[in-house]
């Protein structure tokens, strides 16, 4: 049952940065020279054992576990529905505070992808997309919102409580970091829904949480930013962040990529690849991963495999092949088997690997592009009432 009246739910420090837990510690009157211990301890309790509950805090003084308790949890975004697929892909909808005007809690998704050598996370940074790049999903959804750094953190905390991925996984451990040879999350995508670099500050300040080292502790060099291509960003997310860049480019002529990517409009070809190439930290061993979904007919020609090779030349780069993973109503198809392989082919000749990023968790539309919230099934029959009351 849906209660009629909201009651204002306490907020949870689980997700925040330093500066958000010594405001939270200083409104509930810990006094300004503790301020830096007890951040620090609680920092270890949430980021590095994983504590869900201000209870096992056991070298925090009674009373001020109490007063946490009565003024905030621990809580992680709730989970509306998780599903996991055959290979052990797992989606969790999660749904995140009403905000403001909203009328409706909006809807994330995550996806936790374990690989022999890794386990990826796929994240979101927005609660859908403005941008509408025309075979993507998420594009489709109207309700658009900027996730708080917290709930981009949050949904690293709520993977690893549900794939029990802290030290001691049943209750608190010793306070040690997990050892690398143990996790199960390696690393971490920006590849859920949403544009990242159009939640700049929120996405950096998460990443920060994410790769803190008396915490979380996730290498810059297993984090990836994925970005369709907000060119004045690029150069700034590098310094200010410093993780791992991935370009969503899947074209390699101007005509083309404004009608698949449109945000190309605005930035062409020519300054994506120039900003590319200016990348800080650039170098063989940290290489800018291209991505190019496998559109059959529209992008997938022999051609297009040469000119691509062109395009990247000098930048030390992967590139990643996805195949087009379809969703209802979608205009495309994907790419031949065969056609893939001859693409794949041509990429790999010219030196760079090319891995042809098997689909993953189909059976849960937890592929790429898949991502769309059933929040917004329910934007499309307001849509409809709307309609017929215009
Ligand atoms: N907005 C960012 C990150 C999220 S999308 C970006 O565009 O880069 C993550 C990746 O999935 C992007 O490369 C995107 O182009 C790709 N993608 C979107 N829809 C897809 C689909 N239906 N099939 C395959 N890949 C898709
Ligand atoms: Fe947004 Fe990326 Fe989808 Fe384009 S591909 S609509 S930028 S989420």
């Amino acid at each position: 049952m849906t209660a009629t009246i909201d009651t204002p739910a306490k907020p949870s420090l689980a997700g925040l940065g330093r500066e958000g837990l010594a405001a939270a510690l200083a409104s509930i009157g810990v006094p300004d020279k503790q301020l830096r211990m007890r951040v620090g301890q609680l920092w270890s309790w949430i980021y590095a054992r994983g504590a869900t509950s201000f209870e096992q805090l056991s070298d925090v003084s009674k009373e001020l576990r109490g007063k946490l308790a009565e003024a905030y949890t621990l809580a992680r975004p709730e989970i509306a529905a998780e599903q996991v697929s055959e290979d052990g892909t797992r989606k969790w909808l999660l749904r995140l505070e009403k905000r403001g005007h909203e009328r409706r809690a909006p809807e994330i998704e995550t996806v936790y992808i374990p690989e022999a050598d890794r386990g990826t996370l796929c994240i979101s940074s927005q609660v859908g997309c403005t941008l509408t790049c025309s075979f993507c999903h998420t594009g489709t959804q109207r309700l658009v919102r900027n996730l708080e750094p917290a709930e981009i953190a949050g949904q690293i905390l709520l993977a690893r409580d549900r794939i029990g991925d802290w030290p001691g996984a049943t209750g608190p451990g010793d306070g040690g970091l997990l050892p690398d040879a143990e996790r199960k999350i390696t690393n971490i995508v920006l590849m859920g829904m949403g544009e990242p670099l159009y939640n700049f500050e929120n996405v950096r300040d998460a990443m920060g949480v994410a790769a803190d080292g008396d915490g979380l502790a996730m290498s810059k060099r297993r984090i990836t930013l994925s970005t369709s291509g907000v060119v004045p960003e690029i150069a700034r997310w590098g310094a200010e962040a410093g993780t791992m860049l991935a370009i969503s480019l899947h074209a390699t002529n101007d005509a083309l990529r404004d009608t698949l990517v449109p945000i190309n409009r605005k930035y062409p070809i020519a300054e994506l690849m120039a900003a590319c190439r200016a990348y800080p930290g650039l170098s063989n061993a940290r290489r800018i991963t291209f991505e190019y979904v496998m559109l059959k007919g529209v992008n997938d020609s022999l051609a297009e495999a040469k000119a691509l090779v062109r395009l990247v030349a000098g930048i030390p780069a992967k590139i990643n092949l996805i195949p087009f993973n379809p969703w209802p109503g979608a205009p495309y198809e994907c790419s031949d088997w065969e056609q893939i392989e001859k693409f794949a082919e041509i990429v790999n000749r010219a030196g760079y690997a090319s891995p042809v990023r098997t689909p993953r968790g189909r059976d849960i539309m937890a592929a790429c592009g898949q991502l769309k919230s059933a929040s917004s099934r329910l934007t499309a029959r307001e849509r409809s009432v709307e309609a017929a009351s215009s």
